[in-house]
């Protein structure tokens, strides 16, 4: 069974094709600049990247490009459409849909209802959606949202201490991200470990462009940082994370910013860029940071305590914790931020093998725990696409 995984941003889309049969990817690329110009980048295992810039309109133009490059007969991995049985689709917000779902019209009306909470991914998922089902009409489609692993949240995680009515009018509430990830890593884990999941605390860090860390108490997500968007919690790429509410009227105030303005301080000039004015990159602010520059050094500080004072607060959520695990771009390659993360977390059970850490292999998962600590610290490489085929094979089978 081969299974194309897509994931649409505004003006890129990301696929997948994945041969089921054995777990693998057979292809894979990126369509980039959709709408102001256009580029793609196509990918086989074993073969030459094909790289070209051609117009992309939209959307719809994206997804006839991929279709065209699987099947085509240099560049091909299939002789037709038809060879594709399925196609998952990754939507951020699902809103009150808690689980991956099979998509149909009222499906998409209910996504297209939630946009107001979901501005910046819900209308570029909707149009990768539509795009698929105009070019491959009677393909079943399944969605798989980022917030389903964590609607298991307790009303007294997710609500904010808000007028009640605003939840009730505007579902105002934490949905948090990076959920299929964060399943996708706690199963692995477990697996890992040899102990159900439903035996294990886990605390999962999937540190990246966005971060988010998850609290998992047997199995089920307890809490999240991320909020009613992917802006609550870790410092980010350009997101500041939590702040104090009241510093977004101040300085609407005080630098008469409208709201889409102060959105774009919050979610594009902040974080590790907005800190350190060199970049949203993380390799970029250590080789600053290592080059003396202190607001670098800074937004490192403040990354690693916020990730401290998190894992501290779900360990003190969960009365415990066996598992703590790191993945994600950062996460799975940042061996100095880890180190720094679990340094002088000892009282918690929380302690690494440092020299281990700094040499274990990546891409696999490993154990950097040092070897008298109670708690196991893993590193546990993310697979995102994979989940969510894995989840369209299961709903279409
Ligand atoms: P996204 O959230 O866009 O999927 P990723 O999970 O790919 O992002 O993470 C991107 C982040 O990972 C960037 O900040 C990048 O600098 C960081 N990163 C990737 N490789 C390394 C590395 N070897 N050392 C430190 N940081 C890294």
């Amino acid at each position: 069974m081969k299974i194309l995984v897509v994931n649409a941003g505004s003006s890129s889309l990301k696929y997948q094709l994945f041969d089921m049969d054995e777990n693998k990817v057979i292809a894979k690329g990126l369509c980039e600049k959709i709408g102001i110009g256009g580029a793609v980048t196509h990918k086989r295992p074993g073969k030459d990247d094909y790289k070209s810039e051609i117009e992309l309109k939209d959307h719809d133009d994206a997804i006839a490009l991929v279709l065209k490059l699987l099947t085509d007969s240099n560049l091909g991995v299939i002789k037709s459409v038809d060879e594709i049985d399925a196609v998952g689709h990754r939507v951020a917000h699902g809103g009150k849909l808690q689980e991956s779902m099979i998509v149909t019209d009222s499906v998409l009306r209910y996504l297209e209802s939630i946009v107001g909470i979901n501005p910046l991914h819900g209308p570029p998922a909707i149009k990768g959606i539509n795009a698929c089902r105009k070019a491959m009409p009677g393909k079943p489609m399944v969605t798989v949202f980022d917030t389903s692993f964590h609607s298991t949240m307790p009303e007294k995680s997710y609500i904010y201490a808000l007028p009640y009515e605003y939840y009730e009018k505007y579902q105002v509430r934490r949905y948090g991200f990076h959920g299929t990830s964060h399943r996708y890593v706690a199963h692995k884990a477990a697996e890992f470990v040899r102990v159900p999941l439903e035996q294990l605390l886990i605390i999962t860090c999937h540190c990246g462009n966005g971060s988010s860390i998850t609290a998992v108490d047997h199995g089920k997500v307890i809490n999240t940082a991320m909020g009613l968007t992917p802006q609550e919690g870790l410092p980010m790429g350009t997101r500041c994370g939590s702040i104090d509410p009241t510093i977004v009227t101040y300085l609407m105030k005080q630098e008469n910013l409208t709201p889409d303005q102060m959105d774009d301080v919050l979610n594009k000039k902040s974080g590790l860029l907005g800190l350190s004015g060199v970049s949203s990159d993380m390799r970029d602010v250590w080789a600053a940071a290592d080059a003396g520059n202190e607001r670098a050094k800074l937004a490192l500080d403040v990354l690693v305590q916020d990730a401290k004072k998190i894992i501290g607060s779900y360990i003190a959520e969960m009365n415990g914790v066996d598992i703590v695990l790191f993945t994600a771009g950062i996460g799975e390659n940042d061996r100095a931020f880890r180190a720094a993360v679990c340094r002088d977390m000892d009282y918690l059970g929380i302690s690494i093998d440092e020299d281990f850490n700094m040499s274990c292999p990546r891409g696999e998962n490993v154990d950097i725990s040092a070897p008298d600590a109670k708690v196991r610290t893993l590193v546990i490489p993310t697979d995102e696409e994979l989940m969510i085929a894995l989840d369209t094979l299961n709903l279409v089978k």
